[in-house]
This record gives C-alpha cells, sequence and structure tokens, in this order.
C-alpha cells in the first residue's frame, strides 16, 4: 500500500511548526491564466448527452474521420518488433529530423539542416514552447482570433500582453500588411500566423505573405519571432499551393515554422510534430523543454512519420482524402446557406466551416435569453453563440464549437459556431438537417433555457 509521508513530517523538517506557516493556495496563482481548449472540454457534455441515450453529431473535434494510412502503421508496427521501443534523442531522431528537412527544402524552397528541427508530441507542444523561450512578462504577442485557443492561454499564462489580430467575416477573414503593421509596437517580440486556418479556413497568398514579409522586415525588432503554424498545409482546395512566410527574404532566421502529420496525414492520436527554428542554438531550447517535459517522442512512431514523407503511397491517400473534404465543403456551405439565419463563406483550407449564425440567434430569441441572464448577474461566461450551441447539443445532438472558443478577447458581438467537416457525409448531412431544424424551434429554445440543462448550464 502507499503511504503518504505525513504533512507534518515535512514541516518538522523546516524546524517550524505548523501554526507559524502561512496557508498557502493549494494551486499556483499562474494556473489562473491558463486557457484551454473547448473542443476537448466539450466531451464532458457530449458524453452526458451519449449517457442518456441521445445520438450526437460531433462537429466539434478537429480530427480527419480518416485512419492512418496501413503503409505507415506497418512501418511503426515493424520497428516496434524490431525493438525500437526504448528512448531516443530528444530532439527527435535524425532520420525523422533530415525527413522533415527535406520536405522543408522541397516544399517552402528553403535550405534546413537537420540540428534546427526538433519533433514534439503534435503540434500542439511547440506554441508553449516558442511562447515560453522567447515572450517575458510584458512582451506584446499578435495572434489571429478567432484562431486556435492556445495561443491566447499561452500568451496570458507567461503574462505577455495578448494583440489579437481581429479577422472579420465582412473580409471575408483575411488581412493584410496594413491591418497588422497598426499593431506592431517596440514591444512586440512575437507575431503568430496560421494558414491555412483554424477556425476559419482562411488561406494566406503568396502576394499577401510578401507583404506581411516586407513589413516584418521594416517594422520590427530583429529579436522579434514569427511562428508560423502550417499544421493544415496539406488540406487545400480549388487547386491552391500551399504558401510559407519563411520562403520570402528575410524570413528563415525569424521564423518558427511548426507543422505535423495530426491533420494532413490523418494520425491525431500519434502525436508527430515538428517546428523548424532559425538557429541550431534556439533549436537546442526546445530540445531541453523535451528533455524536461517528455524525454522523447517514441522512436518507432518517428520512423512511420519518415515514411508519410517518403513513400509515394502517402501522396495518393492525402489526395483521397482532401478531395473527400473539398466534396463535403461543396455540399455543407450551401446547405447551411439555405437555413435562414445562417451565413456561412467558403473556406479555401482546412477542414472547418465557420457560418455567422447572429440570425439564428435572433429568431430563437437567444440574445434576449442571454441578456437576462446577465442582468440577473448570472453565466457571465455565456454568449448568445455559446447558448445556442450548448441548445444544439442537448436538444438536437450537434456538436459544434462558438466564436469565443477560439479567442475570448473580441469576440464580443461575433456570433459564430465552428463545424468540423472531418466527419462522414452521412453524418454531415444529419447534422445540417437537424440545425435547419433547431433553427426554427423557438419554443424548444425557450423551455432550455429554463430547464435543469439550461439552470446547470448558464446558472
Ligand atoms: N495548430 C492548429 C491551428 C490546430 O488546429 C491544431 C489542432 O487542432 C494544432 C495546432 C495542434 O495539432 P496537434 O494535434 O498535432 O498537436
Amino acid at each position: 500500500m502507499l503511504t503518504r509521508p505525513p504533512v507534518i513530517a515535512e514541516v518538522t523538517a523546516h524546524k517550524q511548526s505548523p501554526r507559524e506557516i502561512d496557508p498557502l493556495p493549494l494551486i499556483a496563482s499562474r494556473m489562473s491564466r491558463l486557457g484551454t481548449e473547448n473542443a476537448f472540454k466539450l466531451g464532458d457534455d457530449i458524453q452526458r448527452c451519449v449517457d442518456r441515450g441521445m445520438d450526437v453529431i460531433r462537429f466539434n473535434l478537429g480530427a480527419p474521420d480518416f485512419r492512418s494510412a496501413p503503409h505507415l502503421n506497418r512501418v511503426a508496427g515493424k520497428a516496434l518488433d524490431a525493438g525500437r521501443s526504448g528512448y531516443c534523442d530528444p530532439a527527435g531522431i535524425f532520420p525523422f529530423r533530415q525527413a522533415i528537412a527535406d520536405h522543408v527544402r522541397r516544399t517552402r524552397g528553403i535550405d534546413v539542416t537537420p540540428d534546427r528541427v526538433v519533433v514534439t508530441p503534435g503540434a500542439k507542444p511547440p506554441i508553449g514552447y516558442t511562447v515560453q523561450t522567447y515572450v517575458d512578462k510584458g512582451d506584446e504577442v499578435i495572434y489571429p482570433s478567432p484562431g486556435f485557443p492556445i495561443y491566447e492561454s499561452w500568451v496570458r499564462f507567461v503574462g505577455a500582453v495578448p494583440v489579437p489580430l481581429s479577422l472579420s467575416a465582412d473580409r471575408n477573414f483575411a488581412f493584410t500588411a496594413d491591418d497588422l503593421a497598426a499593431l506592431i509596437t517596440e514591444r512586440t517580440k512575437l507575431i503568430i500566423l496560421c494558414s491555412p486556418s483554424n477556425p476559419t479556413g482562411g488561406v494566406l497568398s503568396r502576394d499577401e505573405l510578401a507583404g506581411i514579409a516586407a513589413l516584418v522586415r521594416e517594422r520590427c525588432r530583429p529579436d522579434a519571432r514569427i511562428y508560423s503554424d502550417e499544421i493544415y498545409e496539406q488540406i487545400l482546395f480549388d487547386g491552391l499551393e500551399h504558401e510559407s512566410i519563411v520562403s520570402h527574404p528575410g524570413m528563415p532566421e525569424r521564423t518558427l515554422l511548426a507543422s505535423g502529420h495530426s491533420k494532413g496525414f490523418a494520425m491525431t492520436g500519434w502525436r508527430l510534430g515538428w517546428t523548424v527554428l532559425p538557429t541550431e542554438e534556439e533549436a537546442a531550447i526546445f530540445k531541453r523543454i523535451n528533455i524536461n517535459i517528455m524525454s522523447c517522442v517514441p522512436p518507432f512512431l518517428q520512423e512511420a512519420g519518415v515514411a508519410a514523407y517518403e513513400d509515394p503511397a502517402s501522396a495518393r491517400e492525402v489526395r483521397r482524402m482532401v478531395d473527400a473534404f473539398e466534396r463535403r465543403r461543396n455540399w455543407i456551405v450551401p446547405a447551411l446557406n439555405a437555413i435562414p439565419g445562417v451565413r456561412c463563406r467558403k473556406p479555401k483550407g482546412a477542414f472547418y466551416v465557420f457560418p455567422d449564425v447572429s440570425g439564428v440567434c435572433e429568431r430563437l430569441g437567444v440574445y434576449e435569453a442571454c441578456e437576462t441572464i446577465h442582468k440577473g448577474g448570472r453565466g457571465p461566461q455565456t454568449t448568445p453563440a455559446g447558448m445556442l450551441q450548448m441548445f444544439l447539443l442537448y436538444r438536437y445532438g450537434v456538436a459544434t464549437m462558438d466564436r469565443a472558443s477560439f479567442g475570448t478577447i473580441g469576440a464580443e458581438g461575433q456570433d459564430f459556431l465552428r463545424l468540423s467537416i472531418a466527419n462522414g457525409m452521412e453524418d454531415i448531412r444529419r447534422g445540417v438537417a437537424r440545425m435547419a431544424e433547431a433553427a426554427n424551434d423557438t419554443r424548444g429554445f425557450a423551455e432550455f433555457v429554463q430547464s435543469d440543462d439550461g439552470s446547470a448550464l448558464f446558472g
């Protein structure tokens, strides 16, 4: 049986009596600043619905409904059988870092050596690594909003100043170098870019990136860094090709280019991600963080990571999946627009649609309900899109993500939902049909707000 040493023993070791010690808070204050990713957090609500016997259509999670390719599964299995199951280089096995360097050279046209590459468990860790490595308290970090919520989470965690680059639907969620220029100051330490974008599906063109690169060269301090999140690099529609800021003059020496296998190769559970850093010295810091946190990414998984880039079968698998996403996009955008009160733009990449649902909120009386809750001093974090999101889940079995899940600062007054189209066509059809029905269910919404579910969720 495990025995816990009594607290009193530690106290005596410090030669103080328990009564003399100030009460310490159990949780360090910095933890209150760490955000979350609601796509995972919503899992508890979904489970509650499933436990009640509901059939839930999961538009919430950004995970391809495709399986990892058989030729990659075989490589990992063989590597395990061959005994490659121990610790390995914390920066990543050399052949994988070499394959990543070659991939970046082929796709971005820049020279990279493997000693500038660090492998991490997925493309999420390098976001926190980057903020911790470069950003001090009081430094400013510019990041897209709406954007992946983990950016804002880490910026707040380290006590830096979050500077959201607000993207608006009226401008197709695009931004120009001028928009960015307005946010750059002497204290700008990090600029985060994400193209193709989660959640908007926006894609930065070569010209737009050239404009941003020129601005960075001109206006940013030499020690400012760009974090280019390119995890959706393979998922582009309408024949578009992936473009990266790192391909522009002066950018390789300032940019951390991050990507991985989760999305493009349908390998979310494998946890294979990587970053190319501007210098070997900076890469050594990422390696040191790996050592401090998780030692290394399993070597047998990294061997499959090599094959993903080098086996020609991979390109065929990626094409098959991206074509399916494109067909789904082509179906879902007009289908959503046919629901009164929904306005949805056509994404150019990634696998999300991000419709404006303010018209539905109006028709169902969500704004009034939200106002009543706020007036009563309840539900401080409830937004209209958030209430609609819960109505869709608890009454119609459709799990979506609200706008505030993609950066809270500046999210007020923006009523959008994100739907992942990384779901089978049949589920997409059923989900949209349910949403169309829900959008007319004024009485059902009023009943939901008054129900036990409504009280539990909104106070
Ligand atoms: N960056 C963006 C923009 C994402 O959307 C995601 C996942 O949803 C990640 C990073 C994290 O990717 P991974 O699952 O490889 O950690």
